[in-house]
């Protein structure tokens, strides 16, 4: 396999000699933001929407990137040209920069920029299959108050935490619920019920990241004639919902088949959730802002 190239600060460098310093703000203090964006065919799907939410990211912990948006877009293409991308993963990281070991962001001059863009590690097909189980999990969803869901910031020790429980309990994913004890999200995708024609996904105000996916889903369940719903609900809701399924960049669309122990539906992907990742196959490829194949290196 030819070399993978990583985007720093501007600059092209092979993967293993791709470092930022100890003293970078974002390894000593999680003080940054990230985005986890998806290619298919060539195709960077929903790369506005994807670089408005890190803008915002950023904006909310007052760290000023120095690109204008199209700029950014701009190192996104050229990072996917130079490793002749066509279906894979981007991850869009800037930290606070390098500093001192106060935690005071005014001794970082710069931001660190960093693109990664690689052949996705996909998650495995029977995920897709089969379904997977999952749990809800003691640790809550950190308030909005706190430190909101909505900053995409490389603290993501909460989802961690949830991940860790998840696999002490032998699944993969879980679901977090917030202070009140609603229903939030997973450690890294949004959740999504269906009752009769109702699709129903918890409102960003109950904890939830206003996920790129969800939006699309959101959008495809309305075309496909579904009652689509950004309602709070609990796990009860989730134990009887018809069918449930999670969303996010790395997941896309999978099936939930248990929670908790509580089968649901008849402990198979539904035909809904089936019907929406496939609604979600065909928009990926034909809803790219903007192609960027591999031919057209320069
Ligand atoms: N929630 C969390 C906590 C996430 O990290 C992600 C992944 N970015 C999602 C939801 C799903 O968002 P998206 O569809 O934009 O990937």
């Amino acid at each position: 396999m030819s070399e993978q190239w990583i985007y720093l600060n501007g600059q092209f460098v092979p993967k293993h000699e791709a470092k930022v310093s100890v003293y970078d703000h974002g390894y000593l203090y999680g003080d940054g933001v990230f985005e986890g964006i998806r290619v298919y065919s060539g195709n960077v799907f929903r790369l506005k929407e994807h670089l408005i939410r890190l803008y915002e990211s950023a904006k909310s912990i007052m760290l000023d990137i120095p690109y204008t948006l199209a700029e950014m877009t701009e190192a996104v293409a050229a990072t996917i040209r130079r490793n002749e991308l066509v279906d894979g993963y981007i991850r869009l990281v800037i930290s606070r920069g390098d500093g001192n070991l106060g935690l005071d962001p005014a001794s970082c001059p710069r931001p660190n920029i960093v693109i990664i863009a690689e052949q996705l590690a996909l998650f495995p097909a029977e995920y897709y299959q089969t379904g997977i189980p999952i749990i809800t999990v003691a640790t809550r969803r950190n308030r909005p108050d706190v430190l909101s869901p909505q900053v995409k910031s490389l603290n993501y020790l909460n989802n961690i935490l949830v991940k860790l429980e998840a696999k002490l309990a032998g699944v993969q994913e879980a679901l977090m619920l917030n202070e009140q004890g609603y229903v939030a999200e997973g450690s890294g995708d949004n959740v999504f019920l269906v009752k009769g024609n109702k699709l129903i996904t918890p409102p960003s105000s109950a904890g939830a990241l206003e996920g790129i996916t969800r939006n699309a889903i959101m959008e495809l369940g309305e075309q496909l004639g579904y009652d689509v719903r950004e309602e709070v609900f609990t796990r009860h809701d989730v134990y009887v919902a018809d069918e449930v399924f999670l969303t996010g960049t790395a997941a896309e669309v999978i099936a939930v088949i248990k929670v908790d122990g509580r089968t649901i539906g008849d402990g198979t992907p539904g035909a809904h959730t089936n019907r929406l990742l496939e609604a979600f196959r065909q928009l990926v490829v034909q809803d790219g802002e903007k192609i960027y194949t591999a031919d057209q290196v320069s």
